[in-house]
């Protein structure tokens, strides 16, 4: 007979990882998936200073790194391993991965979010040097210099703006000139002085050798090729949320966001949970989806123990 776990967790990004911890020290001997971005987002990120209890900042790695230790300590059991299917049919649920199947009682879905990159030729080895996708993670670190932000959206009106606070100037570059911002953002971006706009615009590059120094642009209605000097990029063209493998089986929105069907953490499926930025397209930070993989395995636990499903041996960590 295969193992049956109380619970599986499916990513290991802030919010699978709080869950491991808490479903550990529930001494559920919990098993997670870390999948294709082992630790999530933040593994990308560079400087991390508003995860509260770390005054001189932690950098990403780092405390990712942290939480792993932490849940491992209290017996989570971490497998590299990438979830390619799961049959959600009836208890117990199966999970497939690249190297076998897996059983369990319970499943936490905390597979994340990616930024939507605009896959410029250099845009990747200049991330974490001036090209970034997260205004509030690294806005800071633009104090008095300029910067550009790419889309039209609220997402590019809210970063814009956001980023006055510390930019000298924030300038707006999108394809169109018709932005699907709602119009209450577009006129809060549009009033603000340090904001300026220029549409019509396609970033064709990113142009630096250690970190941002200007992008090459393109106008989208002549063509012509212009350097525009910048000390940073930041990209607001939308998120994709990692739920592809749960497409047909768990309630999803247009966008691919999870639902909340039931109760804080529930899916449409009993005993199936989200937890963090897969079902967040509105806070996605680090610490809400640390908050949510609480929840969920404190939901996890309730549903087990409500049903005298914790089973013993499995709980021997
Ligand atoms: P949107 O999909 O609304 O906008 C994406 C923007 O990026 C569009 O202007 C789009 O251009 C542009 N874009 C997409 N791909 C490219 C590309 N390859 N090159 C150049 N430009 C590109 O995403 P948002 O993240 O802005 O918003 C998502 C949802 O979240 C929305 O429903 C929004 O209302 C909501 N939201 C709400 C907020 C709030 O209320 N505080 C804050 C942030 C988001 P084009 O228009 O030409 O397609």
């Amino acid at each position: 007979m295969p193992e049956i776990y109380n619970t599986i967790i499916i990513g290991s990004g802030p919010a699978g990882l709080t869950a491991a911890l808490y479903a550990a020290r529930a001494s559920l001997k919990p098993l997670v998936f870390a999948g294709l971005n082992p630790g999530g987002q933040l593994m990308q990120t560079t400087e991390v200073e508003n995860y509260p209890g770390f005054p001189e900042g932690i950098l990403g790695p780092e405390l990712m790194f942290k939480m792993t230790k932490q849940s491992e300590r209290f017996g989570a059991k971490i497998l590299s391993e990438i979830v390619d299917d799961v049959d959600l049919g009836s208890r117990p649920f199966k999970v497939k991965t690249s190297k076998g199947e897996y059983f369990a009682k319970t499943l936490i879905v905390a597979t994340g979010a990616e930024a939507n990159w605009l896959n410029l030729p250099n845009e990747q080895r200049l991330r974490g040097h001036g090209v970034s996708a997260c205004a509030t993670c690294d806005g800071f670190f633009f104090k008095n210099k300029e910067v550009a932000v790419v889309g039209g959206g609220d997402s590019a009106m809210e970063e814009a703006t956001f980023l006055t606070k510390f930019a000298s100037k924030v300038t707006i570059l999108h394809r169109s000139d018709q932005f699907r911002a709602s119009k209450i953002m577009l006129a809060r971006a549009q009033a603000d002085l340090k904001v300026a706009f220029m549409p019509n615009v396609e970033v064709v590059d990113v142009l630096g050798a250690d970190h941002v120094e200007a992008l090459k642009l393109r106008g989208t209605a002549d063509g012509k090729e212009i350097e525009f000097k910048v000390d940073g990029l930041f990209l607001a063209i939308g998120r994709t949320p990692a739920s592809n493998v749960f497409k047909g089986k768990l309630d999803l929105d247009q966008r691919g966001y999870g639902l909340i069907s039931h109760g804080h953490t529930g899916t449409n499926i009993e005993g199936v949970f989200w937890a963090g930025d897969v079902a967040d397209p509105r806070y996605r930070q680090a610490v809400t989806a640390a908050g949510d993989g609480c929840r969920a395995a404190l939901d996890v636990e309730r549903f087990l123990a409500e049903r005298g499903e914790i089973s013993q041996e499995s709980a021997a960590a």
